[in-house]
């Protein structure tokens, strides 16, 4: 991973460094104010296409053939209301073979799956969420981003029960250092990005870049 697309450089394995408490809290602080901006979804749009583009130059997984661009528009929420509708589309392609015409979704930094959150919402409230009291309250992320606390649950129990065994994060595990530990995931990880980047947005998208393509 180069500093290329706004990709950012690679986090060394060695390093360790864990947010001092304050830091931490300023972080918080800083994580929210990056919600409300247009840049860091910017950022991703930019490194979703770039994805794309490389997932086009393959091939179908099940038949060989090329494949052709089948975006598709979503909704998601959490995010400013000043984003351009080109950032709502989730970059996809499909079988160029008429018998088959299956769907292949390139990795993607701005969604997670068919949550209805934008990612970087979704690891900025869990992530303070497990860094509480200095972080935000269930009530506070519904009045500032309109997430209830059934959602809150929800993802709590994937990151919890789903994610920590999956292979993806397997993969991950091994790319960064023992200190990101598999109970407070996905917090612990993005924590250690921002620890190790030059910027709390910085950190963000070399987190969920790794989430998106581990
Ligand atoms: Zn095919």
């Amino acid at each position: 991973m180069r500093e290329r697309d706004g990709v950012p450089s690679p986090i060394l394995k060695e390093s360790s460094r864990e947010l001092l408490p304050k830091t931490l809290k300023r972080a918080g602080k800083m994580l929210l104010e990056l919600l409300q901006k247009d840049n860091l979804f910017s950022l991703l749009h930019r490194i979703d296409m770039d994805l794309a583009r490389k997932h086009r130059h393959g091939r179908c997984p099940y038949c060989g053939s090329p494949l052709h661009q089948a975006n598709y528009p979503r909704k998601p929420r959490g995010g400013p209301d000043s984003l351009p509708d080109e950032y709502m589309i989730r970059f996809s392609l499909c079988c160029g073979r008429e018998e088959c015409r299956r769907r292949s979704l390139p990795p993607s930094t701005l969604f997670m799956g068919r949550r209805v959150y934008w990612g970087c919402v979704i690891l900025v409230v869990m992530t303070l969420r497990q860094n509480r009291p200095d972080g935000a309250s269930a009530h506070r992320l519904k009045q500032l981003l309109g997430v209830s606390r059934e959602t809150l649950i929800q993802w709590a129990a994937y990151f919890r029960d789903v994610f920590p065994t999956s292979a993806k994060w397997q993969r991950i595990r091994g790319r960064v250092a023992s200190t990101v530990r598999d109970s407070e995931l996905p917090g612990t990880l993005a924590r250690y990005f921002i620890a190790n980047s030059q910027s709390s947005e910085k950190g963000l998208i070399a987190c969920l870049h790794l989430m998106a393509t581990g």
